[in-house]
C-alpha cells in the first residue's frame, strides 16, 4: 500500500483538475496551491488578503502554471448568499469542481475554558467548522459533476491528543474531523471521496501564534508537507475514504 508521505507525484498528476483551496493566501494552503498548480491543476485561491492572493496568482503564472482564479471571502462575515455566489461563479467558469481543500482556519484564544472570551469562541467555531460545512454544501453539486472528486480537510494533532488550554480550536478540529467522517460515509457510493490531512508542526504564522517561544529552526516549511494532499487529490488516492493521513 502506498504511504502518502513518501508518494512520488507524477508531474501531470492533477492535469485538467479544478481545485479550490481555502486559506491559500498563506502558510500550508499557499504551499498546497503552489504544488497543485505545479502538478497541472487549475487552482481557485481562497483567502481574505487579496494582495497576498494576487502575489500567489503571479507566482503560479510565472512558474508556468495554469491561470488561477481568486476567491476572496471572509468566513467570519460571509452568509449563505456569498457562498452561493462563489459556487455560481465556479459553475459559470468551470462547470464542475474536482477538488476542495478545506484548509483556512484560525487558532482563536488559547486560554482555560473558565476564562475563554465567548465571542472569540463563537468566531473560531464559525471559521473552522461552520464555514467548511456551508462551503461543502454549496460545492456538492459541482463536485457531483466531476468524474473523480476529492474533498480534503486539514486536521490537527489535537484530535488524537486532546489537552488543556486550546480553547475553541480543539473542539473545532474535533467537529471538523466528525464532519469529514460523516460526509465520507454519506458519499460512500458516489465519485466523491472525503479525507483529512494532519500536517504536524509546520512553520507558519498560526504555529507562531500557538507557540511563540519555540525554536522555529526545527520546524518544517509548508512546502515539505504537501505530498499527502497531492496523493489524496489525485487519482492514486481514489480508494482512500474517510481517513486521516499524517504528514509527519
Ligand atoms: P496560517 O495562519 O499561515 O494561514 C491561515 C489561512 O487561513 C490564511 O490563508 C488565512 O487567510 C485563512 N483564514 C483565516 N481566517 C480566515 C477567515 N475568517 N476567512 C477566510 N480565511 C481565513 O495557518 P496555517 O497554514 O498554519 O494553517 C492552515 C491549516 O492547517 C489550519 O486549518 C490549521 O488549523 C492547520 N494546522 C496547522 C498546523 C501548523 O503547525 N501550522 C498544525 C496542524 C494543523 P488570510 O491570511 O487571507 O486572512
Amino acid at each position: 500500500m502506498t504511504d502518502p508521505r513518501t508518494y512520488t507525484a507524477p508531474a501531470n498528476l492533477l492535469d485538467g483538475r479544478i481545485i479550490l483551496i481555502t486559506g491559500a493566501s498563506d502558510g500550508i494552503g499557499k504551499a498546497v496551491a503552489l504544488a497543485c498548480a505545479a502538478h497541472g491543476a487549475t487552482v481557485i485561491l481562497h483567502g481574505r488578503n487579496v494582495k497576498r492572493l494576487e502575489g500567489l496568482y503571479d507566482a503560479i503564472v510565472a512558474a508556468g502554471g495554469k491561470r488561477p482564479s481568486i476567491m476572496p471571502l471572509d468566513f467570519e462575515k460571509a452568509g449563505p448568499p456569498e457562498y452561493e455566489n462563489v459556487a455560481n461563479a465556479i459553475d459559470k467558469e468551470f462547470g464542475r469542481l474536482d477538488g476542495l481543500v478545506h484548509n483556512a482556519g484560525m487558532l482563536g484564544e488559547r486560554s482555560p475554558i473558565e476564562h475563554h472570551d465567548i465571542p472569540k469562541w463563537l468566531r473560531t467555531m464559525h471559521v473552522n467548522v461552520n464555514a467548511p460545512f456551508i462551503l461543502t454544501q454549496y460545492c456538492l453539486p459541482l463536485l457531483k459533476k466531476a468524474t473523480d472528486a476529492s474533498v480534503v480537510f486539514t486536521s490537527s494533532g489535537v484530535v488524537s491528543r486532546p489537552r488543556a488550554y486550546w480553547g475553541a480550536y480543539l473542539p473545532s478540529k474535533w467537529a471538523s474531523d466528525g464532519l469529514m467522517r460523516m460526509l465520507a460515509d454519506e458519499l460512500e457510493n458516489t465519485a466523491i471521496r472525503v479525507n483529512a490531512v494532519n500536517p504536524g508542526a509546520v512553520k507558519t504564522n498560526m504555529r507562531l501564534q500557538a507557540y511563540p517561544a519555540e525554536d522555529r529552526s526545527k520546524l518544517v516549511e509548508p512546502a515539505a508537507i504537501v505530498t499527502p494532499y497531492l496523493y489524496l487529490l489525485g487519482p492514486d488516492g481514489k480508494s482512500t475514504k474517510g481517513a486521516t493521513v499524517d504528514c509527519q
